[in-house]
C-alpha cells in the first residue's frame, strides 16, 4: 500500500484519493508548504479538489496528529508532517522555514515553571537569518 495510505489509517484517518494526495505532499516536501501552496502544487492533477478540502484536511491531519500547523508566520499557517518535538527557524530576509533538532533529548525538560497546567503541545519558533542570507550578504 502507498506510505501516505498507511500513514492514515495509522492515525484513524479514512484514506480517501483526495486526503492521501494532500498527506503524500506533505511526506514528501518538508520545506513547511502553506494551504494554498499545497493547493497550488496539487490542483493542476486533481480538478475536483477545491481550497475548502484542502484546508478541511489539513484542519482533519492536524487533529489526529498526522501533521502540525506552525504558525510561525503571522501570514501564513504552514504545515509539517513532522510531528516530533522540534523547533522551527524563520528566515526574516528569504522566509525559509528550517527545522531544528535538540542534539540531546530535551522531551522532559521545560524552560518555564509550568505552576500545574498540563501542556499538550509546544512550539519553539526563532526568527533570524538564516546561513545562506547570511554568508550571500558577506559576499
Ligand atoms: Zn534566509
Ligand atoms: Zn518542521
Amino acid at each position: 500500500m502507498e506510505k501516505a495510505a498507511t500513514y492514515l489509517i495509522n492515525h484513524r484517518i479514512r484514506p480517501s484519493v483526495q486526503r492521501m494526495a494532500i498527506m503524500k505532499y506533505l511526506l514528501e516536501h518538508k520545506t513547511h508548504p502553506s494551504a494554498d501552496e499545497i493547493y497550488l502544487a496539487l490542483s493542476p492533477s486533481m480538478v475536483s479538489l477545491s481550497k475548502t478540502t484542502v484546508y478541511t484536511t489539513l484542519k482533519l491531519l492536524t487533529d489526529h496528529g498526522a501533521a502540525q500547523m506552525i504558525t510561525i508566520d503571522e501570514h501564513n499557517a504552514c504545515f509539517d508532517a513532522d510531528t516530533s518535538t522540534h523547533a522551527h527557524f524563520l528566515c526574516k530576509s528569504c522566509g525559509n522555514i528550517y527545522d531544528l533538532f535538540s542534539q540531546k533529548d530535551s522531551k522532559e525538560v521545560l524552560p518555564f515553571d509550568l505552576e500545574g497546567h498540563d501542556v499538550t503541545e509546544m512550539h519553539y519558533y526563532y526568527k533570524g537569518f538564516c546561513k545562506n542570507c547570511i554568508s550571500r550578504k558577506d559576499e
